[in-house]
C-alpha cells in the first residue's frame, strides 16, 4: 500500500462517452489496489456545461443566477451517477455524493462561489464502509442551502480542496494532456512537458489564461501544501508534479490570453467614488471573473478573464454617463 488516502479528478474529455467512463473506471479500480481510500472527483461529459449555458441563453438573454446554478450544476451529477453505476456493474463498491452531500460549503455566490468549508464526516463514513467516494465536481452549497457553482474549470477546486481536507497523500489531475507544457501543446507543437512546476508559477500560468488548472485550485494547493500532479487519463506517461519547488531563472511557460478589457475614460475620474462603487457593483452582480482594476487619473479600466458579453459593456456605459 503505497498510502493511505488518494483523489483522483478527471474533467469533461475523459467523461465524455460510456467508452471513455469504462477507462475511467479501470484507472480508478488501479488505483483502489494501491490506496485503501480513493475518491474521485467528476467533471461534466464532453461539453455538457456549455450546451446548458446555452440553452438557459435561448431561454433568457439574462438567466436567473440562482436557476443557471440548477441547471448546470446537473451535468456533473449526471457523470457521478453513470460512474457508480458502472462500478457496481463491475462489482466495485462505490457511491456518488453531490457537492451538498459530500459536505462542501461555499460563500453566497451563485455562479463564481468560494469553497469555504468542507465537511468531510460523510465522505469519510463511506470511505471506511470501503467505497469508492465520487464526487460531483464545480459545485458547493450556499448558506442559504441553494445550489452554488465554483466558476468555469472549478471541478479542480474542488478535487484540491476535498483533497486539502482529507489530508491526502496525493492529488491527480486527469486531462486530455499528459502533464503541463512550457504553452499550450494543442495549439504551439513545439511545447515541451514540465516535470516539476511550483505552485507560483503555476498559478500565473493559469491566471494568464492556460487551462489546464483552476488558478484557485493552486491557490489551495500552496496554502495546504497538496502533493498536485496532472496527468492524462489516456496514456501511462510520468505528468507534471507541483510543489513548493523553487528553481530560479528558468522559463516555465508563455502563454497566449483572450482577455477583454473595458475602460472608462474622463478627467480626474479616479477621484469619483460613486463611479468606482458602481463599477464594484457591476463586477459583484454580474459574478465574472476580474483579472485587475486599473485606476488611472483619466482612466478606469477593468480586465476580464474571459470574452464578455456586449451586455456588461452596455452596463458601464449606463453607470458611466
Ligand atoms: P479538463 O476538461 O480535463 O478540465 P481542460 O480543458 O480544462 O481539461 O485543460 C486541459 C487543456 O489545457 C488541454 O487540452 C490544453 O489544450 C490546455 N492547455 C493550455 N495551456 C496548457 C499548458 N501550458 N500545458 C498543458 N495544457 C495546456
Ligand atoms: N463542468 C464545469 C465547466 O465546464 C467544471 C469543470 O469542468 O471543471 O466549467
Ligand atoms: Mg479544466
Amino acid at each position: 500500500m503505497k498510502g493511505k488516502i488518494v483523489v483522483l479528478k478527471f474533467g469533461g474529455s475523459s467523461v465524455a462517452d460510456n467508452e471513455k467512463l469504462k477507462i475511467v473506471a479501470n484507472k480508478v479500480i488501479g488505483y483502489k489496489k494501491e490506496y485503501k481510500n480513493v475518491v474521485v472527483i467528476l467533471s461534466a461529459q464532453g461539453k455538457t456545461t456549455d450546451r446548458l449555458i446555452g440553452e438557459a441563453m435561448e431561454l433568457s438573454k439574462n438567466p436567473d443566477k440562482r436557476e443557471t446554478a440548477m441547471l448546470i450544476s446537473t451535468g456533473e451529477q449526471v457523470s457521478i451517477a453513470k460512474l457508480a453505476i458502472l462500478l457496481d456493474e463491475m462489482n466495485v463498491p462505490a457511491i456518488s455524493l453531490t457537492g451538498w452531500q459530500a459536505g462542501i460549503r461555499s460563500s453566497i455566490a451563485n455562479k463564481c462561489a468560494i469553497i469555504e468549508n468542507i465537511d468531510v464526516s460523510r465522505i469519510e463514513q463511506e470511505l471506511k464502509d470501503d467505497k469508492i467516494v465520487i464526487v460531483a465536481g464545480f459545485q458547493g452549497v450556499n448558506a442559504k442551502n441553494d445550489i452554488s457553482t465554483l466558476g468555469r474549470g472549478g471541478s479542480d477546486t474542488t478535487a484540491v480542496a476535498v483533497a486539502a481536507a482529507l489530508d491526502a497523500d496525493k492529488c491527480y489531475i486527469f486531462s486530455d494532456v499528459d502533464g503541463v507544457y512550457t504553452a499550450d501543446p494543442n495549439k504551439i507543437k513545439e511545447a515541451k512537458k514540465l516535470q516539476n512546476i511550483s505552485y507560483k508559477e503555476m498559478i500565473e500560468i493559469s491566471n494568464e489564461g492556460a487551462k489546464v488548472l483552476h488558478d484557485r485550485s493552486i491557490k489551495i494547493g500552496e496554502k495546504f501544501d497538496v502533493p498536485i500532479v496532472t496527468k492524462s487519463t489516456f496514456s501511462e506517461k510520468e505528468g507534471t508534479c507541483l510543489s513548493k519547488n523553487i528553481e530560479e531563472n528558468t522559463v516555465k511557460s508563455v502563454v497566449k490570453k483572450d482577455v477583454t478589457k473595458i475602460s472608462i475614460i474622463g478627467e480626474g475620474i479616479m477621484r469619483n467614488t460613486k463611479l468606482i462603487e458602481k463599477i464594484i457593483n457591476i463586477i459583484e452582480s454580474e459574478e465574472v471573473e476580474v483579472l485587475r482594476i486599473e485606476i488611472l487619473d483619466s482612466k478606469i479600466s477593468v480586465i476580464f478573464k474571459e470574452i464578455v458579453t456586449d451586455s456588461i459593456w452596455q452596463k458601464f456605459h449606463e453607470v458611466s454617463i
